[in-house]
């Protein structure tokens, strides 16, 4: 096994990095923690397309450029280091046009997937999976989608829709055979719905940070031509899945508070030990030096798993042991840095107390929902315990 970048690979990176510099240079945006939906800039995400970077591992008869999962992840692990702002087009070519590629009708492949990888106007998504009673048992959806003749009319209720109040279009898993005898995984199906569709509410709900990241989403007989139905009629629920793996795989877990670390390491190369007393110091050395061989590991399992994805296998395993790990990093990583500043890490604004730019504080009121998001640690354990390891369900 060879664990070095290609020539090519290393040059594709330094490429990105020379780009991201030129556009930190020219005030495009700055280093700060904060969520991805926020990062959000279409001009940027622009400027990404012009360079072929959306839909990277597109195949190139779908607009993409047919690189492999190794460069996306060197990419993504360049963009996640300064925290660029791809809010605009991350979701779209993380998971949406990969599951239009997969399961599409000719229609949805002709119309979405050049202006996804163009970042045109009125092509943000969100993800309409999680409700109120169905969040890690997606199976339990109760969104209704009954057919009308041409259409599907939609009724229920969408929870924690991250950028719902900014997208233009929903991915949404919906039960279509309301036959209770019909097991339940094969009664959902999968839609893009206009989230300008009349019946269609969007309520925000502010997260810990004060943000409005997520939302509620309300379908009140909301008619969706059939033509928006995604794939099967009833095999929404194997889609998805598919789906989650690539949702669960890559930098983007391992590097939502990256600048913490660099401002935590640079801040204690400042100031040395004599803020601390021994005892303390002792301990700040070891958990630092730990924080950097779990970011290493971390690091290792992104591109063990992208370069699984290379190989043609389902990463299942592989994306659910990366997730599990990294996700705890960066809580331990905020817990530290935590416990190093004290009470300056609480301070928000421009105090002179406010530590690392606020990004402190900011990564202290996200870090509970880090090993939530995309499935929680919990149950990507239960899919190592029982896929990869064999043991048995109970
Ligand atoms: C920041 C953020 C953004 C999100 N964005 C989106 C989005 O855009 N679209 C979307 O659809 N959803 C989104 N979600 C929802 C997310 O996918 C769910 O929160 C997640 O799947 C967990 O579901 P739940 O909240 O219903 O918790 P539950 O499933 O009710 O779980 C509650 C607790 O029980 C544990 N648990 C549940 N089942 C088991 C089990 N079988 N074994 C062991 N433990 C178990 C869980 O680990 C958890 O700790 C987002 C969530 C967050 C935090």
């Amino acid at each position: 096994m060879k664990f070095t970048f290609t020539k090519e690979q290393n040059q594709f990176r330094q490429e990105v990095r020379d780009f991201l510099q030129a556009e930190l240079q020219a005030g495009t945006f700055s280093v700060h923690c904060g969520g991805l939906i926020e990062g959000s800039s279409q001009e940027f995400s622009r400027k990404m397309a012009k360079r072929g970077w959306i839909g990277l591992t597109w195949p190139k008869e779908h607009g993409g450029q047919g690189r492999t999962y190794v460069e996306k992840a060197i990419l993504m692990e360049e963009l996640m280091k300064v925290q660029a702002p791809i809010g605009y087009h991350f979701l779209a070519d993380r998971q949406v046009g990969p599951a239009i590629i997969h399961f599409g009708s000719q229609w949805q492949k002709e119309y979405f997937l050049p202006r996804i990888v163009r970042a045109d106007d009125g092509m943000r998504f969100c993800l309409l999976f999680s409700e109120p009673n169905a969040g890690s048992d997606l199976v339990a959806v109760s969104t209704t989608a009954a057919k009308d003749g041409d259409h599907y009319v939609i009724k229920g209720q969408k929870v924690w829709t991250s950028g719902g109040h900014l997208a233009d279009y929903g991915w949404l898993l919906a039960r279509t055979n309301m036959d209770s005898s019909i097991p339940r995984h094969l009664s959902c199906s999968e839609f893009i719905i206009d989230m300008k569709f009349p019946g269609i509410t969007v309520r925000p709900i502010i997260n810990m940070a004060g943000k409005q990241s997520f939302n509620e989403v309300f379908l009140d007989d909301v008619r969706v031509p059939k033509d928006f139905l995604v794939g099967q009629e009833n095999g929404g629920f194997k889609q998805i899945m598919a789906q989650v793996d690539y949702e669960r795989a890559g930098f983007e877990r391992l590097m939502q508070n990256y600048p913490l670390f660099e401002q935590l390491k640079s801040y204690l190369r400042k100031i040395g030990k004599s803020g601390f007393g021994d005892e303390f110091y002792s301990w700040i050395k070891d958990s630092i030096a730990q924080l950097e061989i779990e970011f290493n590991v971390g690091r290792l399992l992104c591109y063990y798993t992208a370069w699984t994805i290379d190989q043609g296998k389902q990463p299942t395993n592989e994306a659910a042991l990366c997730k599990a790990y990294c996700t705890q990093y960066e809580q331990r990583l905020n817990d530290v840095a935590t416990r190093v500043l004290g009470p300056p890490s609480q301070v928000r604004g421009e105090t002179k107390w406010t530590a690392f730019g606020g990004d402190l504080a900011e990564s202290y009121l996200w870090a509970p929902s880090y090993n939530l998001q995309g499935g929680t640690v919990e149950i990507l354990k239960n899919i190592v315990a029982l896929r990869k390891l064999g043991l048995p369900r109970s």
